[in-house]
């Protein structure tokens, strides 16, 4: 029996789609990149955005003809949106089998034996060896859930409350990814950098102890990490990511507006002095390293001083890229109670903004021409620098291998080089 899985949003959910895989797997069903040739369908369902949302939700109306097509097949809907609206999804789409809500990801390989002993054919699990996952660069969840309250997020409600993985479990499964071929590890969480856990040392084991145990797993070339909150980004972190070598020179840092006002009004526990300030001492620890960032525009009252000021604070962190957000409004948190702007208005900041994270991408990428950068092969002639930028290579390569690369266009956001 085969299983077909879609993710929509963040890296968090191709975890989670990853981890739900395994357990498909252990129960003797086999991955398929063909739908057709499916008969458990997932969809893993976002909803930080209601555009994320519609998209998922007009998939799984379609869904009911691929169903028909063959008896006994199952549709298993999953993640945020499916925590969020799991009544309205039962009643709108009958023909869904079942809804596991985000909260209940570590459930799911129980929650998925009631679905698989209720076969209605006698179609027969397949009980191959489970395919491994071969993945070059693999994510390890680290931590669950998000005690932050910014108030224009739907993520709280969604998946609950923080909770971290035993820094044993994660090391454990480190090594399970490295014995697969991982060569990359990717930390993943909502704040990933406020990891703790009580330590046996006398002290509480923390996110920079945590990328230091990574690091000495043997086998990991490269680590990374998603999303860090500004608040966490301490000095021993920004030490250890320096002092590291597995640790790579490019980090994500989620900033959401340049308007000191804005932020407070969001939440986010820090002010556009001090993350630029935590910008400078990331760059002065790490020189060459790049930074990224993601951004909302028209959050409520945001006015064209603050938004200039969004604009400003782009131009002086010089981001290396950048995903820009339009605001949307997600029902049940705090903003969805204050007046939204116009699509228009919107629209209108998000071209701007957009245009602006684009020339300096572009400009810093052009930087790179002629340069040598280290690229680890994921998949055919694809790649990723340490700084993560995605490179298509010229020459002869394997998935896993590292090399030395000339970059001989820096053009588009996927850079091209050759092997030297
Ligand atoms: N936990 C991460 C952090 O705080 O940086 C971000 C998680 S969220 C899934 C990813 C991004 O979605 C956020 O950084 C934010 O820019 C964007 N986002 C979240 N809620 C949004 C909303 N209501 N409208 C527009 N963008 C939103
Ligand atoms: Fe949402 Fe803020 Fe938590 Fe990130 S830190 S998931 S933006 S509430």
């Amino acid at each position: 029996m085969k299983f077909y899985v879609r993710t929509y949003g963040c890296q968090m959910n191709v975890a989670d789609s990853d981890e739900m895989g395994r357990h498909l797997q252990a129960r003797g069903l086999v991955q398929t990149e063909d739908m057709d040739e499916a008969s458990v369908l997932l969809v893993n369902t976002c909803t930080v955005r209601q555009h994320a949302e519609d998209r998922a939700f007009s998939e799984i109306g379609r869904l009911k003809k691929w169903k028909l097509r063959q008896a006994g097949r199952k549709v298993v809907i999953t993640g945020c949106a499916a925590e969020r609206t799991k009544e309205y999804l039962e009643n709108r789409f009958p023909h869904i089998d079942l809804v596991v809500g985000a909260k209940s990801i570590e459930d799911f390989g129980r929650i998925v034996d009631g679905l698989l002993e209720r076969r209605d054919t006698d179609e027969d699990l397949e009980y191959a060896i489970p395919a491994t996952n071969d993945r070059v660069s693999a994510f390890v969840t680290i931590m669950r859930g998000c005690n932050y309250s910014c108030t224009y997020c739907i993520v709280p409600y969604v998946r609950g409350r923080e909770s971290y993985h035993p820094m044993e479990q994660i090391l454990s499964e480190v090594r399970d990814r490295v014995a697969e071929g991982a060569r990359e590890i990717t930390l993943l969480g909502q704040t990933v950098n406020s990891y703790h856990r009580d330590g046996s040392k006398g002290r509480d084991t923390d996110f920079a102890d945590l990328l230091e145990n990574v690091a000495a797993v043997d086998g990991v070339e490269r680590i990374r990490f998603i999303s860090p909150h500004p608040y966490y980004m301490t000095d021993r972190v920004i030490d250890t990511m320096a002092n590291v070598p597995q640790v790579c020179e490019s980090l994500h840092l989620p900033v959401q507006s340049g308007s000191t006002p804005i932020l407070r009004k969001m939440l986010r526990n820090y002010t556009r002095e001090q993350y630029l300030k935590l910008i400078d001492k990331l760059r002065a620890a790490m020189p060459g390293m790049t930074i990224s960032t993601d951004i909302i525009v028209g959050f409520p009252g945001e006015t064209d001083e603050d938004f200039r000021q969004t604009l400003s604070l782009i131009e002086e962190a010089q981001f290396d890229w950048g995903f820009i957000f339009k605001y949307s409004t997600r029902e049940g948190t705090p903003a969805a109670a204050l007046e939204s702007f116009s699509h228009e208005l919107i629209e209108e900041r998000h071209r701007e903004c957009l245009a602006v994270v684009d020339r300096i991408a572009l400009e810093k990428r052009q930087k790179l021409l002629g340069s040598q950068q280290e690229v680890l092969i994921e998949e055919n002639t694809f790649g990723r620098t340490r700084t993560n930028y995605k490179a298509q290579v010229t020459g002869n390569v394997l998935p896993g291998e590292t090399v030395r690369v000339e970059v001989t266009n820096a053009q588009r956001t996927t850079i091209e080089g050759k092997v030297v």
